[in-house]
């Protein structure tokens, strides 16, 4: 890296942050902050911090988790022991949740760090480690708090991306591509984020006006109906939290999402992207819903994996959220696979197996676990989203009396 890189680094590096606390957050002056992150993303951890400091947070409490540890433990530690998690770490962020806190995650993992592990073990210890999450998950799905997502170039991570380039090569280019996806290349991201945003809520808007009772999506291989849950409300972007704080959850984000009916899905579907999950490359994935529930499924590659995660719960083969990408978003138009969800997700239509969120009911913010589960809400630890849309998908918005029309054309908006 040369010094003139390095500085206009810095610069990007700033912007980002800047991003996270502002727009992801909108975090409020007097508010406190917890802040994970990877060993690998210090310098970013750290530029948050300041920023978050500028902005008025009264404290910062930052985590850092390592990887190569999280390793340790599945090569050593005695095999009675995957069935624990720390549930006192997660009843500690629900508290402070619950007591004001915004949340933000640096995301950067290693993709494959579990690859080799017993399929056996990662299963028990995600299973663990989801049940004991549950009280701090309930507060971030319900959006009980401002919270937000953004990513770090990770050597690990870098290494999956870009496989033919040398280690400092894959970081540069990868952070390129964070920074790009992020919309933190121009001079005032903030500014970039609000004519984002408000693209997005005009494309949700249309959505909610419509109110299709069904989607259907047709493609090589595909033939899946979704129907979409009583009282759906589209989100995208911009979310106002229970605190009344307006925050953006994902760093990238360029899906626009409701939720389907966990008992009206049918037909099949093939993924048109590998799913990256816990380190496993889960590819081709290809299933078929009877009265919303996966009856059958098969992939090329991962499939073990795959039957494991349906069987986490009753609500692991059920949908929870069905999201809409147009085939030329920009982390699309990159051609890159992440290995990462967060941008993944953002490259193509997607579907997700498990949790839905109560915000994309009508008034479900404010329902009981029963008013959202009558409306067609699914419920599940697990909230895994797997990319259907390509170039090659078209997808009919299906009105109450049946009438389809065309939401979008080769992977685009139809209007
Ligand atoms: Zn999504
Ligand atoms: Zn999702």
């Amino acid at each position: 890296m040369t010094l003139h890189d390095e500085a206009a680094h810095e610069v990007r590096l700033e912007r980002l942050a800047a991003v996270a606390v502002r727009t992801g957050l909108g975090l409020r002056p007097g508010q406190e902050l917890v802040l994970t992150a990877p060993l690998d993303a210090v310098p970013l951890a750290r530029a948050i911090t300041r920023e978050a400091y500028r902005a008025g947070a009264s404290l910062v409490t930052l985590l850092y988790t390592d990887e190569e540890a999280a390793l340790a433990r599945f090569q050593l530690a005695p095999d009675a022991a995957f069935d624990t998690a720390p549930g006192w770490l997660y009843e500690g962020m629900a508290a402070a949740f619950r007591a004001g806190a915004a949340r933000l995650a640096i995301a950067g993992d290693d993709p494959s760090l579990l690859a080799g592990q017993d399929a056996e073990k990662v299963a028990r210890a995600n299973r663990a480690r989801s049940r004991a999450y549950v009280p701090a998950l309930e507060l971030i799905a319900g959006f009980a708090t401002n919270w937000t997502i953004v990513s770090a170039a990770t050597p690990a991570w870098a290494r999956a991306v870009f496989p033919g380039d040398a280690g400092e090569v894959a970081v540069a280019r990868l952070w390129d591509a964070i920074f790009k996806a992020s919309r933190v290349d121009g001079p005032d991201p903030v500014a970039a984020w609000a004519r984002h945003n408000a693209d997005l809520r005009r494309r949700t808007e249309e959505l909610n006006a419509r109110r299709y009772a069904a989607l259907r999506f047709t493609g090589p291989g595909t033939d899946l109906t979704v129907g979409l849950a009583d009282d759906h409300e589209w989100h995208g972007g911009a979310t106002t939290a229970k605190n009344g704080i307006v925050c953006n959850a994902n760093i990238p984000t360029e899906e626009v999402f409701t939720t389907p009916h966990k008992l009206r899905v049918s037909g099949h579907v093939v993924s048109t992207k590998p799913l990256s999950y816990q380190g496993t490359l889960i590819e081709e994935i290809r299933v078929r819903f009877e009265e919303g529930r996966i009856v059958e499924a098969h992939a090329r590659r991962g499939e073990e994996v795959l039957r494991k995660v349906l069987e986490t719960d009753e609500g692991a083969a059920r949908l929870g959220e069905v999201a809409l990408v147009p085939h030329s978003s920009p982390i699309a138009a990159s051609g890159l696979l992440f290995y990462n969800t967060l941008f993944d997700e953002n490259a193509a239509c997607h579907i997700a197996l498990g949790q839905a969120y109560s915000k994309c009911i009508r008034g479900g913010l404010s329902m009981s676990e029963e008013e959202l589960v009558a409306r067609g809400c699914n419920r599940s630890l697990i909230h895994i989203d797997w990319m259907i849309g390509s170039g090659a998908v078209d997808i009919d918005g299906i009105g109450a009396d049946g009438t389809a029309t065309p939401v979008m054309r080769r992977g685009e908006w139809a209007a």
